[in-house]
């Protein structure tokens, strides 16, 4: 089987906008052009003699990323874990949809699919037409499960929110909007689904379907680029910047294999809490967060050392709190495995790890950047506009001052401008906006990890025999 490539893919014509222009070539763009080359270099690696093994495994006579692996065992979903941070540390955690997320929703629905089709029958034949298109196609996709924020407490009904405006035998159309759509504007396909549980009233919204990028009608509406091209003086927004969307649909045709729900609040949930779906999805969250707080700890320890603060017990204390918050991630994602269990044949992590660390997630990284405030101090600032003005007319003034105790001009200047692409530029704002919000509105996060807490009533035994105790 020979698979058209990303980059002859992404060419393919679709509506994208930016600054109010239609982009022409995506891969030529100054917003994307970086981007895409770095997804098309770790696509490179799946074909690669030393990576292959790594990050695909052999299915019915393809190869496919192992994200789509079923897992069976623990082994198996160490492999998936493996492969997720093998691409997560590559890129220093700072891309999130790299697809392995909305791949591991499609595989968990699919792995759960007979279960799923006693509640609507003809999901299961859906679903495996797609995961299998998915992964022979090697297709990169992102999802959007939100409502534009119109109106949050009244939840009113209007044409805003997508709603279908036709159907015939073959599929629906639809028009309104849904946001954020991370990566839409260079994926293949998006996931529409509903986060939140949907209430009769809101019948109308309550939809899960599958939509090309290329659709007719189908408008990515992309925030103002944060993209860098000037590699040597931002490492980070040069290369990594995902870019965030909302998508517009205008009268756009969803075929019916593609449709999950339609008009159906009841089913849009069921697909949402799935176990499998959830739990595989969340258990790569989870991997790419220990990449990027690592790379968080690094920097600030890298930071540190070159002013010399690391002399200072408070500085140390600070750097070991980034150092535990890196450790407690890769704990709770060990323990998650370790303590996984058999659901409908399908290996899962285990659920309370995985919420603890994603809740912990969206504390510890504001918390992560404000330390590297704390310790980078003006520092941060101590750079010249460019790294080659090093090399200009008044080199030989800037030389001992830019430099590090034990680091050359040159390398700190590298280090901090690394540094401000992650905290401090349009790229770093996005990012402490994204680990606050990414895995939903913290608020509720919190809470449904509250509900959802399986072992509540031993705790509550345990406090009644603590207050009945009579000796
Ligand atoms: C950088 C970035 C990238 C993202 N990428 C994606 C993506 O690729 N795909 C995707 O689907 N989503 C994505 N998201 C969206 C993300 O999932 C949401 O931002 C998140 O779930 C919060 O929802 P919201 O932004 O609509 O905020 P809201 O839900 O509108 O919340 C706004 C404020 O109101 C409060 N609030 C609102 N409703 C309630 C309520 N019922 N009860 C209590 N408090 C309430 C919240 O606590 C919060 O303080 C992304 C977000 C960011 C920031």
């Amino acid at each position: 089987m020979t698979r058209r490539t990303f980059l002859e893919r992404v060419k393919a014509e679709r509506t994208v906008w930016v600054d109010g222009e239609l982009v022409q070539d995506v891969t030529h763009h100054p917003a994307f052009e970086g981007t895409i080359k770095t997804i098309d270099k770790l696509l490179q690696k799946q074909y690669v003699e030393s990576t292959k093994e790594l990050l695909t495994y052999h299915t019915e006579g393809v190869r496919a990323h192992l994200s789509f692996l079923i897992p069976e065992n623990k082994v198996d979903l160490k492999r998936k874990r493996v492969a997720y941070q093998h691409w997560a540390d590559d890129t220093f955690g700072v891309m999130s949809r790299l697809s392995e997320y909305t791949r591991s929703i499609i595989t968990g629905w699919y792995a759960n699919r007979d279960v799923l089709d006693k509640k609507r029958p003809g999901f299961a034949e859906k679903i495996a037409h797609y995961y299998r298109k998915s992964l022979e196609n090697d297709w990169l996709s992102t999802v959007a499960g939100h409502d534009p924020q119109r109106d949050r407490a009244t939840k009113q009904t209007h044409d805003a929110l997508l709603h279908i405006t036709d159907r015939n035998e073959d599929g629906i159309f639809v028009s309104g909007a849904k946001m954020i759509a991370t990566a839409a504007p260079y994926v293949d396909e998006i996931l529409i689904n509903s986060y939140h549980k949907r209430t009769e009233k809101e019948r109308a919204y309550a939809h899960v379907f599958f939509v090309p990028v290329t659709a007719k009608g189908l408008n990515i509406v992309c925030r103002e680029s944060f993209a860098s091209q000037d590699k040597t003086n931002h490492p980070l927004s040069s290369r990594y910047d995902e870019m965030d969307a909302v998508l517009i649909f205008d009268h756009v045709f969803i075929p019916w294999e593609r449709v999950l729900a339609c008009e159906d609040p009841e089913f849009s949930w069921v697909l949402r809490i799935e176990p499998c779906s959830a739990l595989l999805s969340q258990h790569q969250t989870v991997a790419r967060l220990v990449s990027k707080l690592e790379s968080v700890a690094a920097i600030a320890n890298e930071l540190a050392e070159a002013s010399g603060a690391t002399a200072f017990l408070h500085v140390k204390q600070k750097l070991a709190e980034v150092i535990m918050q890196k450790e407690s991630i890769y704990a709770l994602l060990n323990a998650s495995e370790h303590e996984s269990t058999m659901y409908e044949g399908v290996c899962l992590p285990d659920k309370d790890y995985l919420a603890t660390a994603r809740n912990l997630g969206t504390k510890y990284y504001p918390r992560s950047l404000e330390i590297i405030q704390q310790v980078g101090a003006g520092g941060l600032l101590q750079t010249p506009s460019k790294i080659e003005e090093l090399f200009g007319p008044i080199a030989h003034l800037l030389k001992e001052p830019y430099k590090g105790t034990k680091m050359s001009a040159e390398e700190r200047t590298k280090l901090i401008k690394l540094a401000w692409d992650l905290i401090g530029n349009s790229l770093g704002s996005r990012h402490e906006l994204y680990e606050r919000f990414y895995s939903g509105d913290p608020v509720r996060t919190f809470a449904g990890q509250y509900h959802s807490y399986q072992d509540k009533k031993s705790l509550v035994d345990f406090a009644y025999q603590a207050i009945r105790r009579e000796e």
